[in-house]
């Protein structure tokens, strides 16, 4: 089928075709990219991160994270703090390079591509564009490599984060429309969606404490996932969280 749609800045979306770009410890801008970088934080990104440190969801949040107001007024974004020296280095960045690289946050994995998702068309499903980005002091779009986009989200492992981050988005769409109603941003509501989608812990064990599993026809095999796989209890999160704010959700209710 043709398409014909355009994009903001008229970027052209890339196609099959391959593109010039190679990131080694060979390149002399190698690390040039951790420093001085403004990085917002997703709820899997959170999940990623904290389980490489070992630590639990809120103590990475209180170290490595700051609110700031995003693209909506209705509830906060979440971007990696800096550390606090000259060159203003991400925290993970070690002698040799990134020290948590297997679990490093999306932004980080998806550069040089830039992703949109155009809820729109495709029988309501998403579809992705990719556009390629190129930040002044890169030197791997010079490397003589080429890769596809379809190569790129492989060996990226990026698939995970962008399921994720799609259905994050879909629910930061939901924040937009003010669901707190009378009691504004920051009030209880609010306070409680936020724990649900970056404090996974404390969330899990209040969900475990006020028996809310039960809520919901869960099988015992799902309830064990939920107690002990973060991905598949932030999925849960999300839809919790609709559930709470609108009386419905893909959850099984009893
Ligand atoms: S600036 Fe580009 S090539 Fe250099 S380390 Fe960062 S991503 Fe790799
Ligand atoms: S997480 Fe790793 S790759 Fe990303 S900015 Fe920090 S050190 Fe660099």
């Amino acid at each position: 089928m043709q398409e014909n749609k355009t994009f903001p800045l008229d970027k052209v979306p890339l196609g099959k075709e391959p593109f010039h770009f190679s990131c080694h410890a060979g390149v002399s801008c190698f690390m040039s990219c951790c420093k001085n970088v403004d990085m917002f934080l997703y709820p899997y990104d959170i999940i990623r991160l904290k389980k490489c440190l070992q630590c639990d969801a809120e103590s990475f949040m209180r170290q490595f994270t700051r609110l700031v107001s995003g693209d909506q007024p209705y509830f906060p974004a979440v971007m990696l703090k800096l550390n606090d020296d000259p060159e203003k280095s991400c925290p993970f960045l070690g002698q040799e390079g990134c020290s948590v690289y297997a679990d490093r946050p999306s932004a980080c994995r998806t550069y040089p591509l830039e992703r949109a998702v155009d809820r729109s068309s495709w029988r309501g499903r998403g579809k992705d564009y990719y556009f390629l980005t190129a930040h002044s002091y890169c030197l791997g779009h010079n490397e003589p490599e080429k890769v596809t986009v379809t190569q790129w989200i492989r060996d990226q492992k990026l698939h995970d984060y962008n399921s994720l981050n799609d259905a994050w988005a879909e629910l930061d769409t939901l924040f937009a429309t003010n669901p707190w109603k009378g009691e504004g941003s920051g009030g209880p509501k609010q306070q409680m969606a936020f724990m649900a989608c970056y404090d996974i812990d404390g969330f899990r064990r209040l969900v475990i404490r006020e028996r809310i599993f039960e809520r919901f026809r869960f099988k015992k095999s799902q309830i064990e996932k939920l107690r002990n796989d973060d991905t598949v209890f932030l999925q849960f999160s999300f839809e919790w969280v609709k559930f709470f704010l609108t009386g419905t959700s893909s959850l099984p209710l009893r």
